[in-house]
């Protein structure tokens, strides 16, 4: 008989997953895959040996149940049999006398109530004779299924190791079907393990000791104290105390070679992976190994929780010492030599279930998705549940890992989305602010642009009137100061009306493609410039090319210059300077003049703001030119200090255009 039944054991419950990796970091066979942030079990890797639901705090993994099929069984009229693991004592430890428990399963319907620890003298007996009789160089134990399945599917050089002798449930399970074999017994195995659920097709049925707790409570059955019945034969002699770690050498009366170098045994997920690594690269031989998943089987994941391994190995080592006290030593004998005639075969194949080692290449490429380029980013933390970021990756590759699994990827990650947002945030302030100056520009120019032309016809009448009135003067009339001064006011006053309807206007731009370069030089000309007034334009960029509106640019350039020179009523350097960007051609106006003071920074490109006095500022420049600039889809930027203290005054206007 072959070993296995091909049942998926461990289920994951969706949605229960808080993807904390836990049970990542402890299945041995990375049989865990996290797909769209769920922790998924992958059945055809799965080895059963119930590590990640026992380390699972949230309940997403969860052994199949078999309650169901034993009620049936128990409710026919078939002849079912409980053979009981001999860690039963460890599971039931608040009987005053374990041996309560065999009232109870016949209360429960069973017909007869066996010790599986009679299977283990039997398989200790297989195992002797196989070591005597064969030339097998390395005898692994085959009593615990989830080590058997995965050599199985990870280390098939060792297949052949495997210790070709059935499991303590199988070998009860040939000879309760032999000797019952008229009645056609239908047996129940009862136990620690999950793992015994895949083991074999030849059990009936398999159930945990929670399980039996919970079938218990279906139908009512409860502990009686005193209510004591021995197990039906036959009883197990020292094989009820395969249980406990070495239970196997003990059972054997293997445990004075231990010194001897000749015997390894190891225990627990990680004890176990490395003697097995060793064993499978040759570093260590021996000739008998013991290897146990869990901690023992009384560790096992279908015990119930919160048990201490010490307590329940004394359990166990109490009941045996006084089982042994009263076992009828020839009885036992005369059982043994009756199994001992049975096939105790058992045979293993080869799953292979290795991933391909991938190439250095896609691992390091892998790994750079990370941000791990050299080997000092590989922090090798382990919490995303692989023992080094290589590894990590090699299950990436696998399809079994996503790179978000990894705490520093994410972590990083995060930052960047955090300033990025920040980022966005800012940006975001800008665009409100100026959509806020925006809203209050066009507010002003719509009363600009109202009062401008309601304005502009008395203004026409009072300069032709007053012209009028000027030409028909003599030359030393009294009164022609006077009316000079009309004339002059109204002038200006026709300019200011002009400004503003200049400022309101919302024409469209009418762009065309012209040298930034010669457009620079050109709008120098066309400033009046006096004489202690240096002026200097400078380029970096030959062939400035830009697409915008000619005269409006000009009347930006010009108010910018303009502003600079009377920024310097006692002279100094008016420059103009074109730099090329990526993506911008920049015009720097600068002067050396007065510069700007922090309190009116906010204010210059408010209309009406103006610092030159009354009958000399407009207020009007700044506003104009920034609005001009926002419908290029341009920025503007100011750098000034007024405070000779911190360093030479003065002001740069920065435009930038795109190109
Ligand atoms: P106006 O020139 O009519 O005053 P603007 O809108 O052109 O109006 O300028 C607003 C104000 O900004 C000016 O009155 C002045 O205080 C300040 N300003 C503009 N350019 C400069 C500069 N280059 N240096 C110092 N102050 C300036
Ligand atoms: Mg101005």
């Amino acid at each position: 008989m072959s070993h296995g039944n091909g049942k998926y054991v461990v289920e994951t419950l969706m949605n229960k997953c808080r993807v904390c990796y836990t049970c990542v970091r402890e299945c041995p066979a990375k049989a865990i895959k996290i797909i769209n942030g769920q922790a998924e079990v992958l059945g055809e890797r799965c080895i059963a040996c119930g590590n990640c639901v026992k380390v699972c705090s949230q309940g997403a993994k969860i052994y199949v149940s078999n309650t169901n099929e034993l009620l049936e069984m128990l409710d026919s009229n078939d002849f079912v049999i409980a053979a009981v693991a001999p860690s039963f004592p460890a599971e039931f430890d608040e009987f005053d006398d374990p041996r309560a428990l065999v009232p109870m399963l016949r209360d429960l319907g069973f017909k007869l109530a066996v010790e599986v620890g009679f299977g283990a003298d039997a398989v200790a007996q297989a195992y002797q004779k196989l070591q005597r009789e064969s030339d097998q160089e390395i005898f692994i134990s085959s009593d615990c299924p989830a080590i058997v399945y995965y050599i199985e599917q990870y280390y098939p050089k060792l297949v052949s190791s495997l210790a070709r002798v059935a499991s303590p449930m199988v070998a009860m399970t040939r000879y309760l079907k032999e000797k019952y074999a008229p009645r056609n017994p239908k047996v129940v195995f009862i136990g620690p393990c999950i793992a015994k659920k895949a083991e074999s097709n030849e059990v009936d049925c398999v159930i945990t000791f929670q399980e039996l707790r919970q079938v218990f409570n279906a139908r009512q059955v409860t502990y009686e104290a005193g209510k004591i019945t021995d197990f039906d034969p036959p009883h197990a002699a020292k094989g009820a105390v395969f249980p406990v770690s070495k239970g196997m050498l003990h059972t054997m009366g293997l445990h004075d070679d231990l010194l001897s170098g000749d015997v390894v045994v190891a225990e627990g997920k990680q004890n176990v992976r490395e003697v097995i690594q060793a064993l499978d690269s040759g570093e260590i031989k021996a000739r008998h190994v013991e290897l146990l998943s869990c901690e023992g089987c009384i560790m096992g994941p279908g015990m119930s929780p919160q048990g201490k391994r010490y307590q329940r190995k004394a359990h166990v080592a109490n009941y045996v010492a006084s089982k042994l006290a009263r076992l009828d030593w020839s009885k036992w004998q005369v059982d043994l030599d009756f199994i001992g005639q049975l096939d105790m075969s058992q045979s293993f194949q080869i799953m292979d279930r290795r991933s391909k080692t991938p190439t250095r290449e896609r691992i390091d490429h892998v790994l750079a998705e990370m941000g791990k380029y050299d080997s000092s980013d590989h922090l090798n933390c382990g919490a995303c549940g692989y023992s080094t970021c290589e590894k990590h990756a090699m299950a990436i590759i696998d399809g079994l890992a996503e790179i978000e699994m990894c705490l520093p990827y994410a972590i990083e990650k995060l930052h960047q989305s955090l300033s990025a947002l920040d980022q966005s945030n800012h940006l975001l302030d800008d665009a409100k602010r100026a959509l806020k100056h925006q809203e209050k520009l066009a507010n002003m120019g719509q009363l600009s642009a109202g009062i401008a032309h309601e304005l502009n016809n008395p203004l026409g009448v009072i300069t032709m009137y007053s012209n009028i009135l000027l030409d028909e003067l003599a030359q030393d009339d009294p009164t022609r100061n006077d009316v000079e001064l009309i004339a002059e006011q109204a002038d200006r006053c026709k300019k200011i009306v002009g400004g503003l309807l200049n400022f309101a206007r919302k024409n469209q731009l009418q762009k065309s493609e012209y040298s930034l370069v010669e457009f620079c030089k050109q709008s120098l000309q066309s400033v009046v410039v006096p004489d202690n007034v240096q002026v200097e334009f400078s380029s970096d960029v030959q062939r400035a090319i830009a697409f915008f509106d000619y005269d409006q640019m000009m009347q930006v350039l010009t108010n910018l210059e303009k502003n600079a020179i009377e920024a310097m009523p006692h002279g100094g350097t008016l420059s103009v300077h074109l730099k090329e960007h990526d993506e911008t051609f920049e015009i720097r106006v600068s002067d050396n003049g007065t510069g700007i003071s922090p309190e009116n920074m906010d204010k210059i490109f408010t209309p009406f703001f103006t610092t030159k006095g009354i009958g000399k500022g407009t207020g009007l420049g700044l506003p104009l030119v920034y609005g001009i600039i926002k419908m290029h889809h341009g920025k503007i930027e100011v750098e000034t200090n007024n405070q000779p203290e911190k360093g030479p005054t003065g002001t740069h206007f920065i435009i930038h255009l795109p190109k």
